[in-house]
């Protein structure tokens, strides 16, 4: 993207994939060659890759490959470890750079708005993702009490959390789940995981694929009423609705077996109190006027972003108000301000569709023809992160911190294990990488 003049900085707002993706576009062969400085409040990029996607999924997190490469690029610079809104403000950014990209994300969730949700025992998704993912501001969960478990929510978030309570740990020793996460489910005494939700079979988010991951989990019966899944295809639904059935039936016909832990679908089935009095005892459903009962509720209806201060923030849709990747100020484009993938969507959508998502912002910035004013800038942005005191983790400090979690998991026969507290990634990306760990005794995994 040269202007004859100087080459456009932009700064982006969030390491996830969005902002990965966008910094791609924004800096790929010799007609976009933008600068692009990259903020990540967390110690390390790579946002829901890292802290969402399920560690059994593989061919996912192989992503990260592709993230890496980008980040390689000299004209991209990494800066972890700051948040945008605390540790500099939005005002600064657009003061600094040709133009500001939100990519910021979904990191909290959707509430149910029913009695009882807030009890010990009822959690969120995101809790409990962040929690096997080793996301350090993750609270630790013990499964050792807990036979019984809802989990609310058709979508393959939903999903994802019932495979993992259902998993025996020695599946997962090829991932970088933390050891605190294994022991957990090495204890877990999770037998029955009931998957609630609110409409019907055909209304449900899920993939195929990610379903019929159950039938390659060993010891579990997957457990569908066939009354509830429609005998024939209803007109009008997709290829996935229609697969999705078809495996659903399969399910309803085979029944249980004996296996020693169950998977039950309960459909058209709302939730309208979680029942208890210290802590979580049952799940009353509306349809049934029943209770199921549960020693854990995990509700999975939706991921929600945070406003960011200093940006406009659509309460109805958790989501920056934009208009063409343009963010919108008082009705109208602001000027060299974009969003991109789930802080501007909300989330849905796999990784790929951000990648899509990105190119069209990146096409609205190339087709504003954006003035660069870098000579008229502030301070160097490294200066007043450094003035702040603000501990900045660059490339070298991601560097770090992936050679010490590979050196932790090659202590317990791994390929690596990530490390789980924020003030343990900080020391990594800081400290040269073969003295980090002396003396691996010392080393806590907290989850
Ligand atoms: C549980 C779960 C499982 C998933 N599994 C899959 C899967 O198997 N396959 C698939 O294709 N997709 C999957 N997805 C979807 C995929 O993760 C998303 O499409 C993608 O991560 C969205 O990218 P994003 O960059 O918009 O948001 P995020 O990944 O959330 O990244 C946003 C980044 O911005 C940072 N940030 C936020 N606020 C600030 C701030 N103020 N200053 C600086 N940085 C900030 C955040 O820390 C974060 O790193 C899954 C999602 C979830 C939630």
């Amino acid at each position: 993207m040269t202007t004859g003049r100087a080459r456009l900085r932009i700064a982006v707002v969030g390491a996830g994939p969005a902002g990965l993706y966008t910094a791609d576009q924004l800096t790929f062969g010799s007609e976009n060659d933008a600068t692009v400085d990259l903020f990540e409040r967390l110690p390390v990029p790579f946002g829901l890759l890292r802290y969402g996607v399920a560690p059994d999924h593989p061919t996912i997190k192989s992503s990260a490959t592709t993230f890496q490469e980008i980040l390689d690029r000299p004209a991209v610079k990494l800066y972890c470890n700051v948040e945008i809104g605390r540790d500099l403000t939005v005002g600064e950014l657009r003061d600094w750079y040709d133009a500001v990209v939100y990519a910021t994300g979904a990191d909290t969730d959707r509430r149910l708005g029913i009695g009882g949700e807030d009890l010990p025992g009822s959690i969120s998704a995101t809790e409990f993702v962040k929690w096997y993912n080793a996301h350090p501001e993750a609270e630790s969960c013990d499964l050792s009490r807990v036979r019984t478990a809802v989990v609310i929510g058709a979508g393959n978030v939903a999903l994802d959390v019932a495979r993992i309570l259902l998993k025996r740990p020695e599946s997962l020793h090829g991932t970088d789940i933390p050891t605190g996460v294994m022991n957990a489910l090495e204890t877990s005494a999770v037998t029955d995981v009931h998957l609630v939700a609110r409409r019907g079979p055909e209304h449900a988010k899920f993939t195929t694929k990610e379903l019929r991951e159950f039938n390659e989990l060993p010891g579990v019966d997957v457990l569908v009423d066939g009354r509830q899944v429609p005998e024939a295809d209803p007109d009008g639904i997709s290829a996935v609705t229609r697969r999705n059935l078809g495996v659903l039936r399969s399910w309803a016909r085979l029944g249980a077996t004996g296996a020693p832990r169950r998977l039950h679908f309960h459909f058209a089935s709302r939730p309208t109190r979680v029942v208890g009095e210290t802590t979580v005892r049952a799940v009353h459903l509306e349809s049934t006027a029943q209770s199921l009962a549960a020693d854990l509720v995990v509700r999975a209806i939706g991921y929600r972003s945070r406003p960011l201060p200093g940006v406009p923030y659509d309460e109805s849709t958790g989501t920056i108000p934009h208009r063409d990747h343009r963010v919108q100020r008082n009705g109208s484009d602001s000027p060299g301000e974009y969003a991109v993938g789930w802080a501007k969507r909300g989330p849905s959508g796999t990784l790929g569709t951000n990648r899509g998502d990105a190119a069209d912002t990146v096409e609205a910035i190339i087709a504003d023809r954006l003035p660069s004013h870098i000579e008229i800038a502030g301070p160097a942005v490294d200066d007043v992160l450094a003035q702040r005191g603000i501990c900045v983790l660059d490339k070298d400090s991601w560097a770090g911190i992936r050679k010490a979690e590979e050196e932790l998991g090659a202590a317990s026969g791994r390929e690596r294990v990530k490390i789980a507290r924020w003030d343990e990634l900080v020391a990594a990306g800081r400290t040269p990488a073969l003295s980090r760990y002396p003396d691996r005794s010392h080393v806590s995994i907290s989850v």
